[in-house]
């Protein structure tokens, strides 16, 4: 059975108050399997990062009910849904948000600042997790040194290092040139299909948002039209990071696009199964 993982009811989004109040969200509601990749699309300013905001919890200021796993936000205080945030939801954003004096590794052990782990099992975990989104080797690099995928990978595996259930995505390729792009979508196919994470992936670029099974489109805070996609496709990868050599097969059969028949991103997946599918539901 493949119970909701996320479920909004009727969800009503304001912002600004007096004369400037305006409505952004109308009456969105929407369910969501576990192991569900969901791609949101619209134009800029239909909404989709204030929905995606609400979903994450990090904006508790909306009408209507937002359930994850069944456990209720209205039902939480502040420090209940951080710890619900940090234990079970990857964010990755445009930005990539990482801290340059920090290096790679150091920048992934964020989410366990408070973490009372030794240091060395820390940097093991997050070498881990960075062997996961293909970046063997670059423990101890400075997320400066590396290009904009690489950082964006550096991101994903801080999103990934609590072993979350469920990962938001931000227009995540908004910063990268189309190949790295596709790459990253991949990435994300790939951490979906064999770890069972439960992914939004906001986009505007159509073409990207055919990974998923089911593309909703937000046209001025209302869902317009909602899309079951019968054949995700797959952005091959020719397994170089950041290459520029990456053949698109967008087109590629459906028979590539059956389960577990992905082929290794990072080349070693083994000892690397970062979230048990289901595991914390
Ligand atoms: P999208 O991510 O689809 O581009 P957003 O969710 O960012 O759209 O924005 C939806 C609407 O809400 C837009 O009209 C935007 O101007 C408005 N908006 C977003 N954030 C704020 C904010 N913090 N204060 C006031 N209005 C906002
Ligand atoms: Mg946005």
């Amino acid at each position: 059975m493949n119970k909701d993982c996320i479920s909004l009811q009727g969800i009503n989004k304001f912002y600004g108050s007096g004369q400037a109040r305006q409505q952004v969200l109308f009456d969105v509601s929407l369910d969501i399997p576990c192991g569900e990749l969901l791609s949101i699309v619209g134009t800029s300013g239909s909404g989709k990062s204030t929905l995606l905001n609400i979903i994450g919890g990090l904006d508790r200021n909306y009408e209507g009910t937002v359930l994850i796993q069944n456990a209720n936000y209205a039902n939480m205080d502040d420090a209940q849904l951080a710890r619900l945030r940090n234990e079970n939801i990857g964010f990755i954003f445009q930005a990539f948000n990482l801290l340059d004096h920090l290096t790679c590794w150091e920048n992934v052990c964020l989410p366990a600042l408070f973490d009372r782990r030794h240091q060395s099992a820390l940097r093991e975990h997050a070498t881990e997790v960075l062997d996961r989104v293909g970046l063997s080797g670059k423990t101890d690099a400075r997320p400066s040194n590396l290009s904009g995928g690489q950082k964006q990978r550096i991101a994903i595996a801080r999103a990934l290092f609590n072993h979350p259930t469920i990962m938001l995505c931000d227009e995540p390729t908004g910063n990268l040139d189309s190949d790295t792009g596709r790459q990253i979508i991949q990435l994300f196919r790939d951490l979906n299909e064999h770890d069972g994470i439960t992914l939004i992936l906001v986009t505007h670029e159509n073409r990207l948002s055919q990974v998923a099974h089911r593309i909703v489109q937000i046209e001025d805070g209302r869902i317009a039209s909602e899309q079951i996609n019968t054949h995700p496709i797959r952005l091959e990868s020719s397994g170089h990071i950041d290459g520029t050599d990456e053949v698109d097969q967008e087109h590629a059969d459906p028979e590539k696009n059956a389960p577990n028949a992905a082929a290794p991103i990072t080349g070693d997946r083994s000892g690397h199964q970062e979230a048990e599918p289901g595991s914390k539901t």
